[in-house]
């Protein structure tokens, strides 16, 4: 080979990146993308429509809602397409304050939710709402104790997350709902189960929840769709007004490409997929602990995030560096976009830990041998750069 010839054929050599982001997205499974299509290109008719296109269109609706009800466990009309979490979790808040407005003001949520939980409740204490924050402790875990005895007789809405998603720790809902219900508080229940659904078992009725919201692009659906579950007899304002879709919940055509890889993401996620991905982040922190200096934040509970530690390296740096290297990983939350994450300073830790923080998060094709490769290149970082004082 020439030289002009070695020069090419480098520069076409795609070198495959090592995807260790799963909690802030996914890569789309043939599956969805395939199901997808099919929505898209044979199957498109409007579902509202009167002709045979329009009905069996509908009747596939039907399909894909009863496909992820049955993996939810829950009734097909309990479930409510929206387009992501965040529209979800926004829903759900302000649809719960609306629901309780002549019963009180007072809502409990936690401090490490999702800024799509905690931004509209900093919207409703603007509208004159009170806001009880409840505290993690320094492993990331919210203490059903202070749940309970946060709840007053004018708690309207107790909202706290399944798994959170940056430290992967699962959060006490069931006891949750079992403090609301034997204080006999009218307090409705909300769980914002995004980075739980299939990760964790759970159903929304053994949790004891009253709504619940879930988000297709953290299991291998496109982005722009996710789930709303509000529990049967509940009736709440709807989220959107207009041609009356979703029982009059959420009008807008039926998205339903995304439905429909939604419903095939899900089938397609294996009884076997949340172990393994398991199997790869133990292996994972035992590598991990390996590197020079390296603090482990967080194992996490459910089997996909853990969050690790380089203290006095800054973790933007870090990400960098191993962008460079074809691994990403997160400096936090993905949706923060730089800002120190309000999760890691909730748990009280060391400035230099603090600023040296990763989210590293696995999935389906996630391997052991990835995991390695973060290790070195993790090693390789701390023998090349200087951790500041
Ligand atoms: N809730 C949690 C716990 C999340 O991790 C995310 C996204 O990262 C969201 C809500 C928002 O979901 P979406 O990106 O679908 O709006």
């Amino acid at each position: 080979m020439s030289d002009c010839e070695t020069a090419t054929f480098l520069s076409e050599v795609t070198i495959m990146p090592i995807y260790l982001d799963h909690a802030a997205t996914t890569p789309v499974c043939p599956q969805a993308a395939q199901a997808a299509l099919a929505a898209m290109t044979t199957g498109y008719g409007n579902p509202s429509a009167r002709y045979a296109l329009g009905l069996e269109t509908a009747n596939q609706v039907k399909t894909w809602r009863a496909i992820l009800a049955g993996r939810l466990g829950c009734l097909p009309e309990e479930l409510t397409f929206v387009s992501c979490g965040t529209e979800g979790d926004n829903w759900a808040i302000q649809a719960a304050a609306d629901f309780g407005k002549r019963i009180g003001k007072h809502i409990i949520t936690t401090a490490i939710e999702h800024t799509a939980v905690l931004e509209p409740v900093k919207a409703l204490a603007a509208q004159g709402y009170e806001v009880t924050y409840l505290k993690p402790d320094r492993s990331g875990h919210i203490s059903p104790d202070h749940l309970a005895a946060a709840l007053r007789p004018d708690t309207v809405l107790v909202s706290m997350m399944l798994v959170n998603n940056e430290l992967g720790t699962l959060q006490p809902v069931a006891q949750a709902a079992q403090a609301i219900k034997s204080s006999g508080s009218p307090a409705l229940l909300h769980c914002d189960a995004v980075q739980g659904f299939l990760k964790v078992p759970f159903t929304p009725k053994g949790l004891g929840v009253d709504l619940l919201t879930i988000s297709g692009h953290k299991i291998r659906a496109p982005k722009g769709i996710g789930l709303q579950y509000i529990r049967k007899g509940l009736r709440l304002k709807p989220m959107l007004l207009g041609g009356g879709q979703e029982e009059g919940l959420r009008s807008g055509t039926e998205p339903t490409a995304q439905i429909a890889a939604l419903a095939a993401a899900c089938q397609a996620w294996g009884e076997d997929t949340a172990a393994h991905i398991q199997s790869v982040k133990e292996h994972a922190l035992k590598v991990l602990q390996q590197v020079p200096g390296l603090e482990v934040i967080s194992p996490g509970d459910a089997p996909h995030i853990c969050a690790i530690s380089l203290p006095g390296y800054p973790s933007e740096m870090l990400v960098r560096d191993l962008s460079d290297q074809g691994i990403y990983v997160s400096s936090g939350s993905a949706c923060h976009k730089g800002k120190p994450s309000h999760v890691f300073a909730a748990l009280g830790l060391p400035k230099r830990t603090l600023m040296g923080i990763l989210r590293v998060s696995f999935g389906p094709d996630s391997t052991p041998a990835e995991a390695d490769a973060l290790a070195a290149a993790l090693t390789y970082i701390t023998r090349t750069r200087i951790a500041m004082r």
